[in-house]
Order: structure tokens, then sequence, then C-alpha cells
């Protein structure tokens, strides 16, 4: 029998329903108070009007909001690129291929070093407010090595990506077209039943336009959903293609006409942009204002992963993209938490409204605005998942 628990004092509490609170797409009340029950917020409104609960938390006077959606993370992976990073930041600058020191250190473990990796980057990323994360294969390019890296996943989240088209295999460097192949078939069919999406890096150096669109049409077919890393590097392809096969996201969008914009606004497809990639690449940011005033849904995501951006951190890709992207701190939390969970198509997470799951974080500050105001300091005080708390 589950009990129910209110968490009372709250300075500021982000609900992303436009109905409540002040009206803003935040939807924030102040002197509030949850109630959870069992997995679910059943209450959300002022402190005094909470109803009777079993248990009482006091908030302290803090700010308290969804835990955050990372929607685009790739965690299964083995070693690290310490050596690529530190050169880069003495003037080299950032290829796709890069990916294929981690493949090899990747394919040489065990499932348990791969499992343990993993585990330890999701404690690191729950104590720092995430509650839901998507990861990707795209380091293993065999049928062997890619199943295994989806079956690993997904015993530890529901949002697992197959990526087999991260680049062409080295073992294919001679003839990218029988890649395509496998991983249109072999390597597909071994993979689907431990994956809910399919992505592609749609990129000079990686797969084109056509490249992708055989690719993700077949893992339609076999019942995957698409996402793509689209316009990272270059101009291209990629945001169209998100469009056309009604993604569910289009990633990166660092390069975009105006017809990119134009296509994104008038679709389903949700821009997702990764800053710590830029922050870790010393690359051009994303123009997350251009995005937003033309309309599109923006999430903002960490990119996880041990060449372009090395960090699990929600609060600093926050902090990134009000400082550098042109996003106010309102709507970088939004995209971090409602925009995740619109990149993921959930309606069950992200927000904090009856019904939804109850997945909170408690920051050691009054209000969610110190996510921006505050960088680099620890702010994530407590975390609450599925109605458990867990920091
Ligand atoms: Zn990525």
């Amino acid at each position: 029998m589950s009990s129910s628990t209110v968490i009372t004092n709250i300075a500021t509490l982000v609900t992303n329903d436009p109905s409540l609170g002040d009206g803003s797409p935040l939807g924030l009340v102040q002197d509030a108070a949850v109630v959870i029950d069992g997995d679910r917020v059943v209450w959300t409104g002022e402190s005094s009007k909470a109803p009777a609960t079993d248990n009482r938390v006091d908030a302290g006077g803090r700010a308290v909001l969804p835990g955050f959606v990372d929607s685009h993370s790739h965690l299964v992976f083995a070693g690290d690129r310490t050596q690529e990073f530190n050169a880069r930041m003495s003037g080299r600058s950032y290829t796709a291929g890069g990916i294929r020191t981690t493949v090899a250190a990747t394919r040489a473990a065990s499932d348990a070093e791969l499992e343990a990796n993993l585990t330890r980057y999701l404690t690191e990323a729950l104590r720092q407010g995430t509650t839901t994360f998507e990861t990707k294969s795209g380091y293993g390019l065999t049928v062997e090595d890619e199943s295994r890296a989806l079956r690993l996943a997904a015993k530890h989240t529901d949002e697992v990506t197959y990526l087999g088209a991260h680049i062409v295999s080295p073992d294919y460097a001679d003839d990218p077209a029988a890649y395509v192949d496998l991983v249109t078939g072999e390597m597909l069919d071994a993979c689907a039943p431990h994956a809910r999406w399919i992505d592609v890096f749609c990129e000079k150096g990686a797969f084109d336009g056509d490249q992708a669109r055989a690719i993700l049409t077949a893992g339609k077919a076999k019942g995957l959903h698409p996402r793509i890393h689209a316009n990272q590097l270059s101009y291209g392809p990629g945001v169209q293609l998100a469009v056309e096969l009604d993604a569910a996201s289009a990633d990166h969008c660092t390069h975009l006409t105006d017809a990119d914009v134009d296509a994104l606004a008038h679709s389903d497809t949700v821009a997702t942009l990764l800053p710590g990639a830029e922050f870790s690449t010393r690359a051009e940011w994303p123009d997350a204002r251009r995005l937003l005033d033309a309309g599109v849904t923006v999430a903002l995501s960490t990119d996880c992963n041990p060449g372009s951006s090395f960090t699990s951190s929600v609060p600093f890709c926050i902090a990134l993209a009000v400082r550098d992207m042109r996003m106010t701190p309102d709507e970088a939390v939004w995209s971090a938490t409602a925009g995740g969970a619109a990149a993921l198509r959930r309606t069950d997470i992200g927000r904090l409204t009856p019904g939804a799951r109850a997945d909170l974080t408690l920051l050691d500050a009054p209000s969610h605005v110190h996510l921006a105001y505050r960088p680099g300091v620890p702010l994530v005080s407590g975390v609450w998942r599925k109605g458990v708390r867990v920091v």
C-alpha cells in the first residue's frame, strides 16, 4: 500500500503547467507544496491549501522543479579521450573520426566493465538532478557489440537508441555501402528488440542524407522511431530529413538555414541543443534565440560522451544555454525538463502536476534561476524518482 507525502514550504515551484501559478510556461507557484502518492504527483498548489498526508517534508524555503530529462547521451562506452581533449584545447579541431578510439576500447571491454561505467555516470547524473535519460549504442559497430550495448542500456532506462550509424565502422572503411546494408539488415534485426529509437549521425565524414534516410526508414519498418544527429558541424540535409520522417528530435542544430528553422517550426520535431559539445570542442554556439523566436520547441541535453561532451551535468548545460545561446533562465529550465520530455514524446515526465511521475529536484536555492545565476555550484540537494527520495 502506498503512502502519501507532502513536500511543503517550497519558495518557488516549477510545474511546467501554464494554467497554474503565474501563468508563465513554467507555471511558477510561490510558497507551494506538492503531494506525492506512490510514484505519482497527486496534488500541486499553495502550501496553505495542501491536503492532509501521511508524511511531511519541509523544503525550507527552497525551489523544487521537475527532475531533468536528459534526452541525448552516449553512456555505453569504455576508456576516455583525455589526450584528444587536451590536444584540441591546445589548438586541434574536432572531427568525427575520434569516435574510433572509443570503439576500440568499447569492443575490448567486458559486459561487467561497460555496465559499471554506465552505472557510474548514471549515478553522477542523478546526483545532479537527472531523473530520466536516453542513451545510445554507437561504440560497437558490429552486430554483437551494438546489440550488447543496447541490452545493457535497457537494464537502466526505457529510452534506448540504436545508433549503429554513428560512423562507418573502420572494418568497412573501403565499402560504406556494405556497412549501411549491415546497419539496415542483420544489425537492425539484432538491435531492434532492445531499443525504442533509431538514430544516425548525418554529417560529412559520417552518413549523407540518402544513407541516413535509408537507415531511419529501415528502422521505422522495424518499429523504431527516428531521431537524428543533424547539422552539428556543417549545413546539411539532417534537419529537413528529421521533419520529413517525423523524427522526435533533430539534435545539435548548430548550422541552420532559414528553411531549416521554418521546417522545424512547422513540425512536431523538437530541436535538441547540446551546449556541452560546443563548449568541449570550442565550436560555434547554436542560436537558441533564433529557434525560440521562430516557434520551435527546444530541448536541452548533455550529449554526455567521452569525446565531444564529457559532462553529465544538466545544470551546467542550463548555465551555458543562458550565457552563450541567448536563452532566458526560464526557457533553459523548461527545455531541460518539459523540452526533454517532448523530445522523447513523453507526457508523464517533465512536469509537476497531478498524474505526472513523481520525479522532483530540490535545489539548495530559493529559485530555479540560480541554476544559471550560480554556475558550477552543486545546488541539487534532493532528488525524488518515481516518488522515492534517491538523493
Ligand atoms: Zn550525440
